[in-house]
């Protein structure tokens, strides 16, 4: 079997940027400019651009968006946290910011604040891997390190159930069927508006008038005077209907008093932001950061020499001894012994349990070799000499977008774990790209090459997905 390496490329991920209204100073050249320092993880020159764009475009959610996530990398936590809390006050539904919260608040050790964040971006997005990965964070660290929560200002408690007032549901119910007009519930509504029971975020509503009311919304209205869907599915309704000027409320509070209360928030959040400072000081908090891949790297190549690589990958693998093999029923049936390194240290995700799934799914293959049927065993070895591969997780830079490579028949495969491209910094894989990457990497092992069907796990290139990237 011929000496040869095979590698698995990465498609490279792209920022979307954002369209900018004004032209002054072309805020979208800017933007492009600030990225191409925040890719490299030059976040203090990037940042120093976003806050121009900001004097431009204030309140601009994509740019305050990058500046939050820069300023995260860098290790600013209170400053990042006051521009996710910004991106809130506009967008309280915008899961990125929630999760930047969620990420804020567990790197300062406030974890049950970061708890109900990351819950709250779960509700708007429960696929996500990476708030998962996060929730499940908080819910270990909150176990293993007891700590007393800042006391927090009441007006930014949120209202975690809303409860509206007992008199609204006979009023929704006639309203539903038709018995009081749309007025007399709109000021039942603007009631609730004005005491903040209902929160309608700052659209523009559209001004063309709606004639009719779509009966899905009458009967959201009825089924929750019966007590059929709950308060915040009803306020959902409310809130469709408010933003699409189906129902208009005369709002009596004119913008200014809206930014105002928004700025006294703004301010008891930084206010709060520093007293979690000042206990984390005072008690010597220990923290755990949230975002475990810079300590994994840092111990990585603090670690480096005891891994010996470069050794390893340039020994040829004609230095490992070949698989045997026994024909059963004319079908070769190959046994490969592996040889499995430890993953590196501080790595919350365990990839030696998926890397039986690359086995499994190598050996439910029906594959040839000479011409014939050929099945492939594998075994865990602890002997390094007995074994026909060896396999290992790295997460160092193995080449300019390469996310691992593989000896043809046998010897080293090496799986990378992470890499620099989602955000500027080292971001860890999640557990099903490694896998994808090791299955694909244990082909080459077992003499495979490249194929150009992109559905093929042979297929040369994959876009990786990452573990804990705000981006990714
Ligand atoms: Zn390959």
């Amino acid at each position: 079997m011929r000496a040869f390496l095979g590698v698995i490329l990465l498609f490279s991920s792209f920022i979307s940027v954002p369209v900018f209204s004004q032209t002054l100073g072309d805020p979208q050249i800017m933007f492009k400019q600030a990225n191409e320092h925040f890719v490299k993880g030059e976040y203090n020159e990037a940042i120093v651009t976003y806050d121009n764009i900001l004097e431009i475009a204030p309140n601009n959610i994509s740019t305050l968006k990058m500046k939050a996530i820069a300023l995260s990398n860098s290790g600013y936590h209170e400053k990042s946290l006051k521009e996710f809390f910004k991106i809130l006050q506009y967008q309280p539904d915008d899961v990125t910011a929630l999760t930047g919260m969620g990420i804020g608040f567990g790197n300062l050790g406030e974890y049950q604040e970061a708890k109900y964040y990351f819950e709250e971006a779960a509700k708007r997005k429960p696929d996500s891997v990476v708030i998962n990965n996060y929730k499940e964070f908080t819910d270990k660290v909150i176990a293993k390190y007891p700590y007393s929560a800042t006391e927090k200002p009441d007006r930014l408690e949120k209202k975690e159930t809303i409860k509206i007032p007992d008199w609204v549901k006979p009023v929704a119910k006639w309203w539903s069927e038709g018995q009081i007009e749309d007025v007399e519930f709109a000021s039942a509504l603007l009631y609730m508006i004005e005491n903040k029971i209902i929160q309608i975020p700052p659209v523009e509503t559209k001004s063309e008038k709606v004639e009719k009311i779509p009966d899905w919304i009458r009967n959201n209205a009825s089924w929750w005077a019966e007590n059929a869907i709950n308060d915040q599915d009803f306020v959902s309704g409310i809130q469709y209907m408010v933003e699409k000027g189906i129902i208009v409320i005369n709002i009596k509070k004119s913008q200014d008093e809206i930014q105002k209360e928004k700025d006294y928030d703004f301010y008891l959040f930084e206010k709060y932001l520093h007293s979690i400072s000042k206990n984390v000081a005072d008690e010597k908090r220990y923290i755990e950061y949230p975002n475990p891949s810079q300590d994994v790297i840092k111990k990585f190549l603090r670690d480096y020499i005891k891994w010996n690589f470069e050794e390893e990958v340039k020994s040829a693998s004609s230095n490992f001894p070949d698989p045997t093999y026994e024909i059963i029923d004319d079908v070769y049936v190959i046994h490969y012994k592996v040889f499995v390194n430890e993953q590196p240290t501080g790595l919350p995700l365990n990839h030696v349990s998926t890397l039986q799934n690359s086995f499994l799914f190598w050996k439910n293959q029906e594959l040839s070799t000479n011409g014939q049927k050929a099945r492939m065993e594998f075994e865990i070895t602890n002997q390094k000499q007995d074994a026909n591969v060896w396999v290992t997780w790295v997460v160092r830079d193995i080449g300019q977008g390469v996310l691992g490579h593989a000896h043809l028949g046998k010897g080293v495969v090496e799986v990378t774990l992470g890499d620099y491209n989602c955000d500027g910094s080292f971001q860890l894989y999640d557990v099903k790209t490694v896998e994808k990457i090791m299955t694909h990497e244990l082909g080459h092992s077992i003499g495979l090459a490249h194929v150009s069907d992109p559905n093929n796990i042979m297929y040369p290139s994959l876009k990786p997905n990452y573990a804990y990237c705000l981006l990714g």
